[in-house]
């Protein structure tokens, strides 16, 4: 992990906020090539869910929403972590986690009584900064941010910051419905901050009080619910090895009926063979069945049903929801590309390399002229401006030419264009892929079509 962090800051990649003035724990700043990554796996993930079907629409909903869709949703009453505090060390520390680091009991689900008797009862749970065992009772932590709206800080005008972006889709089921031609089964997508309290937020990006989701609530017939379910588990794992994720890494974890959260008939988690962490959930997919949309009926007294239009039948949809982390995805995508290769017969014997997907990689093409001297570097300059604003690419005239490639490689550049003394008389370039190193020779005229081609289709990710 801390080869990562490191790497992310060496890069550009990820800050620690606030660094300046010491850092505040668990806030993350995105530099110039995270914010990238992190914009094209939303930009994919939108193009997937989205542009590339009919049956799902986009929406962009507040994340300051009137209170009382906190109590409809249940987050208000169950929004909760189990907290202890050590009274050796003053410090607090979530009751679950404690006890699974110390032991090998399960201790989700637990109720705070369960928790505080086996935390009381096993000796092999120690404060972790001070080995005391005196802890006070768990107790449920309510995980929402609370703000004011308006000059009056008083409970009439308590607010929350959403802890998640699903409740604001539900919200807007009917609007939807009533302007787009929408006709279950069809979905809603939603990308966005939200906002967690969490006691103990930790592992990088992997876990923060500030995050941004990607979600989408697919509102099916019941009765093909169950169906619906498994389309979209397939559907979300051909999307992380699509984009070039190892499938070796990934899982499907199915969640025991007994600690299914409540509103869940079913709830299934892709997860990810993190090296610092182990298996970690990526996105939950799960079938919230009329959950939702019933109990916002019931608090808002609005009718949130659905009428066949051919057969008459009036129902409150069922919802499959896949529900991502954009930062936890893009810790993923980065740890699963990272590699340090050996390299044979090379001057330089070894590189840093980041095997992005084209379709995710910050920087898509890098030009170079072989020297900065005129006219090879004003032809490349040419070629740059030419490409330049079909997507990002970058132009780097310093330094040698094995370097620059370093560098590239280093931040998953796929692909390096070169413009050498050749190139004067031929009017071709050479292509250099970044995984296999091998390097083509294209007409210039035909640059901008064959990158073009291999961002798309990720050529080079196929080979690796
Ligand atoms: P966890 O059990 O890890 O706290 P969760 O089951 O509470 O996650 P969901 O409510 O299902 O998470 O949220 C959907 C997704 O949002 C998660 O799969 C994860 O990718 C992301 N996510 C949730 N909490 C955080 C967080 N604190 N920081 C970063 N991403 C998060």
């Amino acid at each position: 992990m801390d080869k990562i962090v490191s790497f992310c800051k060496r890069r550009g990649f990820v800050y620690q906020s606030s660094e300046i003035y010491g850092g505040i724990r668990s806030s993350y700043d995105y530099g110039p090539l995270g914010v990238e990554l992190k914009k094209n796996i939303k930009d994919e993930w939108w193009r997937r869910l989205v542009h590339m079907r009919d049956d799902v629409v986009g929406v962009d909903s507040a994340i300051i929403q009137h209170p009382r869709v906190w109590e409809a949703s249940g987050h208000t009453a169950t929004f909760n972590d189990m907290l202890v505090e050590s009274r050796t060390s003053g410090r607090r520390y979530r009751a679950d986690h404690l006890i699974e680091e110390a032991t090998e009991i399960d201790a989700e689900g637990l109720s705070a009584e369960e928790m505080t008797k086996v935390i009381r009862e096993d000796e092999r749970i120690k404060d972790p900064v001070d080995g005391g065992r005196d802890f006070t009772e768990a107790r449920p932590f309510n995980l929402m941010f609370e703000t004011y709206t308006g000059p009056v800080k008083g409970p009439e005008n308590l607010a929350f910051l959403r802890p998640e972006t699903a409740q604001g889709i539900f919200t807007n089921f009917k609007n939807v419905l009533d302007t787009s031609r929408v006709k279950v089964p069809f979905g809603i997508a939603q990308q966005g901050k939200s906002f967690r309290n969490e006691i103990t937020p930790g592992n990088f990006i992997f876990r923060t009080r500030e995050f941004e989701q990607m979600e989408m609530e697919f509102f099916v017939e019941p009765g093909t619910d169950e169906e619906w379910h498994e389309t979209w588990i397939q559907e979300r794992w051909d999307w992380y090895t699509g984009l070039g994720m190892d499938p070796e890494n990934l899982r499907v974890y199915e969640h025991p009926p007994e600690k299914l959260s409540h509103y869940s008939k079913r709830t299934v988690d892709i997860e990810y063979d993190f090296p610092f962490a182990g298996w970690s959930e990526l996105e939950g997919v799960a079938n919230r069945t009329d959950y939702d949309l019933s109990r916002h009926a019931e608090f808002s007294g609005q009718k949130l049903e659905y009428i066949d239009q051919g057969t008459g039948n009036r129902f409150v949809p069922y919802v499959i929801e896949p529900a991502a982390g954009a930062d936890r995805v893009a810790l993923a995508f980065i740890v699963d590309a990272y590699r340090e290769e050996e390299l044979e017969g090379e001057s330089d014997d070894s590189r840093v390399v980041l095997k992005l997907h084209p379709r995710i990689a910050p920087v898509k093409a890098a030009v170079f002229p072989l020297t900065k001297k005129e006219p090879v570097s004003t032809k490349a300059r040419e070629l740059y401006n030419d490409l330049r604003g079909d997507y990002s690419i970058f132009y780097d005239e310093t330094g040698a030419i094995g370097r620059r490639y370093r560098r590239q490689d280093e931040i998953g550049t796929p692909f390096c264009v070169t413009v050498d003394f050749d190139t004067l008389e031929d009017d071709q370039v050479t292509i250099r892929d970044r995984d296999t190193m091998q390097q083509e020779r294209v007409p210039i005229s035909e640059v901008r079509e064959r990158l073009q081609r291999l961002i798309s289709t990720g050529s080079a990710a196929a080979e690796r």
